[in-house]
């Protein structure tokens, strides 16, 4: 439904997105999930048609949308970043306008807005101005607005960023709602988010795309699969030792403590359960076990080994400020 095909986008000597390629099926929530800066919104508005790329393609349903922009955007909704609200209309004024720049037919556009305004429970504020709506709302309406036209795809570009813990949980319900009839792509920099409401998730770094799976799936991609946490009796030095020959320990921390007593920690580098061989080597070495627990790794260790490139040269790097606009909106 939407192929996303080696797009490229750069500004000057800076490469905002690198050769993303991706594929979205209807029926499924998708999560870009990525630090500040990543490349998210460039994705977005190039796979809208708001930004040309530098190189690469996208189809909508088959449609290019640089080549064929027309019939490529009826089939998208987009939420941007900052969405397009127009302050001074009313709700039903400012979606009745969008349902005509939609090329919603004028018989149908009224009841093309009764029913937006009911899927994203705005009928309440339909007359209210824009202006005087809460942020809460204001993401609503625009929601609405992507909505308009029933396009199979709804592109959301961080759509509760700034919303108080009540609307983000509407919101997100709202979201979930949207996956019956269209394929929804959503980004955040928040892992929790996009693991509670997407099926798949593309994380992206630094402008690549660093990784494609089901959010399930998720864990796996940890490198070193588990840790265990171990206090007991003996040398811990020995204990180590013996432990470090074992096939799949990467490391072990020791440290000694008080009245002959040690702390061990050891990371396998595989998903495999290795306490059962932990024990008869510690046993060997003559280090008596009092207590040994799994100390799993969380989604959110994943993300950042996933994204560890971006934090590590953000330290070293002044914020860069945004130098060109060449959107073509
Ligand atoms: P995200 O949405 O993931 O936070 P963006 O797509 O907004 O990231 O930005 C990706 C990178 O491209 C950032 O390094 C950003 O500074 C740069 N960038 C975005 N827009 C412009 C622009 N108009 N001119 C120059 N650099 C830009
Ligand atoms: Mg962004």
């Amino acid at each position: 439904m939407v192929e996303v095909k080696n797009l490229t986008k750069r500004y000057g000597a800076k490469t905002a997105i690198e050769n993303i390629s991706f594929t979205v099926e209807p029926g499924k929530i998708y999560g870009l999930l990525g630090p500040n800066g990543a490349g998210k919104s460039t994705t977005m508005n190039i796979m809208t048609g708001y930004l040309a790329a530098t190189s690469g393609e996208v189809l909508i349903d088959g449609h290019d949308i640089f080549k064929d922009a027309i019939a490529a955007k009826k089939n998208i909704g987009y939420l941007p970043e900052i969405p397009p609200l127009y302050l001074d209309m009313t709700v039903e004024e400012y979606l009745k306008f969008v349902a005509e720049l939609k090329g919603v037919p004028k018989k149908r556009r009224a009841d093309e807005v009764i029913d937006v305004l009911e899927k994203t429970q705005t009928t309440g504020v339909c007359s209210k101005l824009i202006r005087n709506l809460s942020k809460g709302y204001r993401q609503r309406v625009g929601l609405a607005q992507a909505l308009i036209g029933n396009p199979e795809v709804i592109i959301l570009d961080e759509p509760t960023v700034g919303l108080d813990p009540k609307q983000i949980t509407e919101v997100r319900e709202l979201i979930c709602s949207l996956k019956e009839d269209h394929a929804v792509i959503l980004s955040s920099h928040i892992l929790s988010e996009i693991s509670e409401v997407c099926d798949h998730v593309f994380i992206i770094s630094q402008g690549k795309l660093v990784l494609s799976d089901t959010t399930q799936n998720l864990p796996l991609h940890l490198h070193s699969a588990q840790s265990i946490d171990i206090v007991g009796q003996g040398d811990v030095e020995a204990a180590k030792a013996a432990l470090l020959e074992l096939p799949h320990v990467a490391s072990v921390e020791g440290e000694a403590l008080e009245k002959n007593m040690g702390h061990l920690v050891v990371t396998a580098d595989s998903h495999e359960d290795i306490r059962a061989e932990v024990s008869t080597v510690l046993a060997g070495a003559g280090f008596a076990i009092f207590e040994m627990k799994e100390v799993g790794q969380s989604l959110e260790d994943v993300f950042l080994q996933m994204t560890a490139d971006t934090y590590a040269t953000e330290e070293n790097e002044e914020t860069e400020e945004e130098t060109e606009d060449d959107s073509n909106i």
